[in-house]
């Protein structure tokens, strides 16, 4: 087998909406990239088949060969067999899809799945914000929350590959009914749609002068960038939705950080545009709050990979299966 440190892989995160792809190398460094509609009413199997297309179109404009593919997916899947469980966010027909069989038939190459948050949280570990921590919890803020776990140097999932839904624990436990079922989790409290709502009340409520500036006087677009302007700009209102909306993050995350002894924490997902703004509070809760160790050494801060952590997770899934493929064969 071709030496995983001089070839190249293939991570591909699939979204509600769209697919991200890339191909990098084992240190991550990106040498192609593209992005097409999921167009998820169509089925998985035509899904994959147009993301194999776009693969072989990137690898024939670069005049490169892929090694293995790591693919993440917004739900539960089942690694083993290579199949998705159930995706919440995508229709029906998408559950016990053989998606790693449906990419292997097409490429021949090794293909390994993951849940996208967790996947995410490898792509973050392996080439993202962690300096070289042996522990790490990934948090990514948008539409939802989402996360993975490193421990001892390995991205953890228990079972279902569930380990890290630290978007699904109570904070309120008579708050408002969550996605999954429960109420009162941590997503019911902070993302990226509830943060627009807040800011929209206060501009109706005319709270938020410089945000209704800022959007012209149209709600729909309310925005976490514009609102962090706006905040900036001098809507106090504003701010302290943000504040509050990151204190309950601080809480939910000095819970896991409590749990698990993690001594660096990365957030990722569209929340992070807020910065500061979303940092200080968290920092101060999770040092408020994390008191069976020295919370001293408890590392917060935003993502430098962005929205690509997930697809650079999955290259990293890759580069692990291949090199697990290659000891196998040599063994
Ligand atoms: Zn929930």
């Amino acid at each position: 087998m071709e030496n995983a440190a001089s070839g190249l892989f293939a991570g591909i995160d699939f979204g509600g909406t769209k697919v991200a792809a890339v191909i990098a190398d084992a240190h991550g460094n990106i040498v192609a990239e593209g992005v097409i509609p999921t167009l998820a009413e169509e089925g998985p199997a035509q899904a994959a088949e147009r993301t194999c297309r776009l693969l072989d179109d990137l690898c024939l404009q670069h005049s490169c060969e892929i090694l293995a593919i790591g693919i993440g997916l917004p739900g539960l899947v089942d690694r083993d067999a290579g199949a998705i469980v159930f995706l919440p966010n995508l229709p029906p027909q998408w559950s016990g899809f053989h998606i790693a069989e449906a990419f292997a038939s097409h490429s021949h190459r090794p293909v390994s799945l993951l849940n996208d948050a967790r996947m995410a949280a490898l792509g973050e570990y392996t080439f993202g914000n962690a300096g070289g921590s042996q522990d790490m919890l990934f948090v990514t803020v948008g539409t939802g929350i989402g996360g993975g776990l490193v421990l001892d140097g390995h991205l953890r999932l228990g079972a279902f590959g569930a380990a890290g839904e630290v978007g699904h624990h109570t904070i309120l436990p008579d708050g408002a009914p969550c996605s999954c079922g429960s109420r009162g989790c941590l997503e019911t409290l902070v993302s990226g749609p509830a943060l627009a709502a807040a800011g929209r009340d206060l501009m109706r409520a005319g709270r938020a002068p410089r945000l209704s500036e800022l959007v012209a006087g149209d709600p729909a677009k309310v925005t976490a960038t514009r609102m962090a302007a706006a905040a900036r700009n001098g809507d106090q209102a504003v701010a302290d939705a943000i504040r509050v909306a990151a204190e309950y993050l601080g809480v939910g995350i000095a819970n896991a950080v409590s749990i698990t002894a993690v001594r660096t924490v990365v957030i990722g997902g569209g929340l992070s545009v807020l910065g500061d703004l979303l940092l200080e509070p968290v920092r101060r809760v999770v040092k408020e709050r994390v008191r069976m160790f020295p919370s001293e050494v408890v590392q917060i801060s935003c993502s430098t990979l962005l929205e690509k952590s997930g697809a650079l997770g999955g290259v990293a899934l890759a580069v692990e299966e291949y090199k697990r493929a290659a000891s196998n064969t040599s063994a």
